[in-house]
């Protein structure tokens, strides 16, 4: 039976300003820091005990079951770690197997820290280091992350202006059995970044395309942002042309969903006013700016307030920022296209029965198109 590594580490939510309006939650940038941005030795608490099973834990990790397989070419090699089972409930932790990571020819898409560089994974660093070739949005850039972890692949740009050509030098990489990685600046290849094309390609090319995930700044921003909805959308980037970045909004209005875009700081402002005018005010804004690093802030308040919030400062413009929106306020009542289609099946069925087929048809709740269809029997 392996050692199975026993430190996981628990963070304490109970920070009451993390939702606040002071500045710099501080985490300082520095190099090979763990991924403790928000907390000191105090704060940190090993995850009780009896919260863990580590018996059962140890009884699932058996070295051959803490491997997965890739895909059928590739069905011989193998990635992952083992489980450790929480007791009394479904959570699974996988802990990284240190043995067996990336040793087959594939394209290894790995997330990089968006801030500060202590949120690595284990498993990227080990991609990283049995790399043979590295392909880079920016080399310089990267060099800096690579350098400090003893990295010392060869590296390749491939950035939105020569994704296709250097696509092709990874595929005769992989072609000649190197095992290749693919980083961008910042977070998860592919989102808001260059990836997606060389992904597409590599595949089609019959080779292997394996995520080994890690830092992205959306899923950061949602973990933080303490908003009740069940489900966002990553919009991304806007567009940096008001009429077509004002159609864009009118155009997610309506998702039931919160919202979640990435901004520039030159930008910021022109959106948060877009925001404010074109989405119903009472929605809840959250402004994550500078995640994980030095002036770090994560502030909530009503999105009409956004525009005098961000002019009360300069400091407030800039970094980094994700924009979330929490997702649209209920409608009242059952609207015209729904209680179209309520009227006609009223014509053939019960009230019941009519108002579940139109809940099911248009999406409407279920109760207020019975009471509507009341409302309608009864006059
Ligand atoms: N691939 C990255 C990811 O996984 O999040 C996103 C890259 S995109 C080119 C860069 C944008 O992501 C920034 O303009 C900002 O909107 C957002 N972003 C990246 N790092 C951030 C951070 N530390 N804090 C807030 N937003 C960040």
């Amino acid at each position: 039976m392996p050692a199975v590594p026993r430190q996981p580490v628990a963070c304490r939510h109970d920070d009451p300003g993390l939702l606040g309006g002071g500045d710099a939650r501080s985490c300082p940038a520095v190099i090979g820091t763990p991924a403790q941005a928000y907390l000191d030795e105090d704060d940190r608490c090993a995850v009780a005990a009896d919260q863990i099973d580590f018996a059962a834990a140890d009884a699932e990790v058996a070295l051959d079951q803490r491997q997965t397989a890739c895909g059928e070419k590739f069905g011989g090699c193998r990635f992952g770690g083992g489980a450790l089972g929480l007791r009394g409930g479904h959570e699974r932790w996988t802990i990284p197997s240190m043995e067996n990571l990336t040793t087959t020819p594939a394209l290894y898409v790995v997330a990089t820290p968006i801030g500060n560089l202590g949120d690595v994974t284990l498993r990227a660093l080990e991609t990283l280091r049995a790399a043979d070739l590295i392909a880079c949005e920016d080399t310089r850039h990267a060099r800096r992350l690579l350098d400090h972890h003893g990295v010392r692949a060869a590296t390749l740009a491939l950035h939105e202006h020569n994704e296709a050509a250097a696509t092709a030098r990874l595929i005769d990489a992989l072609a000649t059995g190197q095992r290749v990685a693919l980083i961008s600046d910042a977070g998860t290849p592919g989102i808001s970044d260059p990836g997606a094309r060389a992904c597409a390609a590599v595949r089609a090319a019959g080779h292997a395309v394996v995520p080994i995930p890690g830092a992205n700044a959306a899923a950061t921003a949602m973990s933080a942002a303490g908003l009740p909805d069940a489900r966002f959308l990553f919009a991304g980037f806007l567009s940096a042309k008001p009429t077509a970045r004002r159609h864009e909004i009118e155009a997610l209005k309506a998702v039931p969903a919160a919202l979640v875009f990435y901004e520039a700081p030159h930008r910021i402002e022109e959106t948060v006013a877009d925001l404010a005018t074109l989405l119903e005010p009472q929605r809840t804004l959250v402004v994550a700016r500078e995640l994980t690093k030095l002036f770090e802030q994560i502030v909530a308040m009503p999105l009409r307030e956004g525009p005098a919030w961000l002019a009360a400062d300069d400091n407030r413009k800039r970094g980094e920022f994700v924009l979330i929106v929490s997702g649209p306020p209920p409608r009242e009542g059952v609207d015209a296209a729904a209680e179209r289609v309520l009227k006609v099946l009223l014509e053939e069925l019960p009230v019941k029965q009519a108002a579940k087929l139109a809940a099911t048809i248009t999406g409407a709740a279920k109760n207020e198109l019975y009471q509507k269809a009341l409302q309608l029997k009864g006059g």
